[in-house]
C-alpha cells in the first residue's frame, strides 16, 4: 500500500498534476506594468497569477518566516546582491531549465536564479558645463581623482546597488585598492549623500554637482514624463556617460528571480520565468521600465536607447559575485565615511 501511494505522489510530482493551476509571485518590483505582463501570461496558458507586491525586505522577511506555509512559488526583485544574499539564506531551490540557460548570459544567472532585464550603473553629467571630451576615458576608479572635489554626488551606502557596485570594484582591484578609493570619493562628495537615484541626477541638473552617479533607466524615466514636467525638464540637460570602456566595461546589474524553495507551484513559476524570456514579455518590460532587454532580438526602449547601445558592458564580473563581496563593500565605504 505504502509502495502505490509513493508511486502516485511520485507520478504527480513529476507530471506537476497535483499543482494547482495557478503561480504565485512575491515582487519587489515597483512596476504596475508588470501585472499587464502577468495577464499575457495567462491569456497564453490559462495559468491564473497571483501577486503580492512589496519591499524587498519584508518580502523575503515574510517568505523566510512562513517557510514551508509560504504560498510564494517565485521571488522577483532588482539587483543580483539581494537575490545572492537570498539564496545564500537557502530560500531558492536550484532550476535546471534550457530555455533560461539559453536565453540568459552565463554572468548574469546562477543556477539558483536568473536575469530578467539589464541595467548599468553609470556617471551623469551635464554637456552644457562638462564636455564629454573632458570625460573620455574615464572609469569608476578615476572618480576618485582630486579634480572632482566637491563635484560628485551618489546616494547613500545602505543602497544595494551602490554595495553591488563597490563589491565589482573589490572583485577587479581588491579590498586595499577599493577601501583607498572610497575614501578619496567620500572626499570628492558635493553633499552629504542623500536621495534616491534620480535626485543624484536632478543635483546635477541644478548645478550643485558636475557628476552623478545613478542607474541607466532612471534618465528615460524622468525623460518619459512619469515622473512630472519638472523633471523632464531637467532630465533634459543631463546625459550619461558609461565609463570603464577602455578596460572591462560599464558595471551592470539585474532585475531577476528565482523559484523558492517551497514553492507549492514549481512547474508553473519555471513556465512564467520562461515567459518573462520571450521577446514578447522583453519588448513589454524594456518599453515600461527603460531597463535593458536580457535576450537578444528586442531593442531598448528609444528614450534609453538614443544613448548609445553599443557601449562595452563589464560581462567579465559575473553579477552572482556581487553578493560575496558585499558585506566588505559595505564596510568598506561606512570605514570611508560614506553615510
Ligand atoms: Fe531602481
Amino acid at each position: 500500500m505504502k509502495k502505490v501511494i509513493l508511486l502516485i505522489s511520485l507520478f504527480f510530482a513529476l507530471t506537476g498534476i497535483s499543482e494547482s493551476n495557478e503561480v504565485n509571485i512575491f515582487s519587489a518590483r515597483h512596476y504596475d506594468s508588470d501585472v499587464q505582463l502577468y495577464e499575457k501570461f495567462t491569456q497564453k496558458t490559462g495559468i491564473k497569477v497571483n501577486v503580492v507586491a512589496g519591499k524587498d525586505k519584508s518580502l523575503q522577511k515574510r517568505i523566510i518566516e512562513e517557510g514551508k506555509d509560504c504560498i510564494a512559488d517565485l521571488y522577483i526583485t532588482a539587483d543580483a546582491g539581494r537575490l545572492g544574499a537570498f539564496q545564500e539564506k537557502g530560500m531558492f531551490q536550484k532550476v535546471s531549465s534550457k530555455v533560461l540557460k539559453n536565453a540568459i548570459p552565463s554572468n548574469f544567472r546562477s543556477p539558483y536564479w536568473y536575469g530578467i532585464a539589464k541595467r548599468a550603473r553609470v556617471i551623469y553629467y551635464a554637456p552644457k558645463r562638462l564636455s564629454e571630451t573632458e570625460l573620455k576615458g574615464m572609469s569608476y576608479e578615476d572618480l576618485a581623482d582630486s579634480k572632482w572635489k566637491g563635484k560628485i554626488v551618489i546616494r547613500k551606502s545602505n543602497n544595494v546597488y551602490n554595495q553591488s557596485l563597490v563589491a565589482s570594484l573589490i572583485a577587479n582591484n581588491g579590498k586595499k585598492k577599493t577601501a583607498e578609493w572610497a575614501k578619496e570619493l567620500v572626499s570628492n562628495m558635493a553633499r552629504k549623500p542623500k536621495g534616491n537615484d534620480r535626485a543624484q541626477i536632478l543635483a546635477v541638473a541644478a548645478g550643485e554637482a558636475e557628476l552623478a552617479i545613478a542607474n541607466t533607466y532612471y534618465i528615460a524615466l524622468m525623460l518619459s514624463g512619469k515622473k512630472g514636467p519638472e523633471q523632464q525638464t531637467a532630465a533634459k540637460t543631463v546625459k550619461p556617460f558609461f565609463p570603464n570602456q577602455d578596460d572591462r566595461g560599464t558595471h551592470m546589474n539585474i532585475s531577476g528571480g528565482g523559484v523558492l524553495k517551497y514553492a507549492p507551484n514549481k512547474i508553473n513559476a519555471i513556465k512564467m520565468l520562461e515567459f518573462l524570456l520571450t521577446k514578447e514579455a522583453q519588448e513589454h518590460i524594456v518599453n515600461n521600465t527603460f531597463e535593458y532587454p536580457m535576450i537578444n532580438g528586442v531593442q531598448p526602449n528609444k528614450l534609453i536607447a538614443q544613448f548609445g547601445l553599443d557601449f562595452k558592458q563589464d560581462l567579465k564580473t559575473n553579477v552572482s559575485e556581487y553578493v560575496k563581496n558585499q558585506a566588505d563593500a559595505l564596510k568598506i565605504m561606512t570605514e570611508a565615511g560614506w553615510e
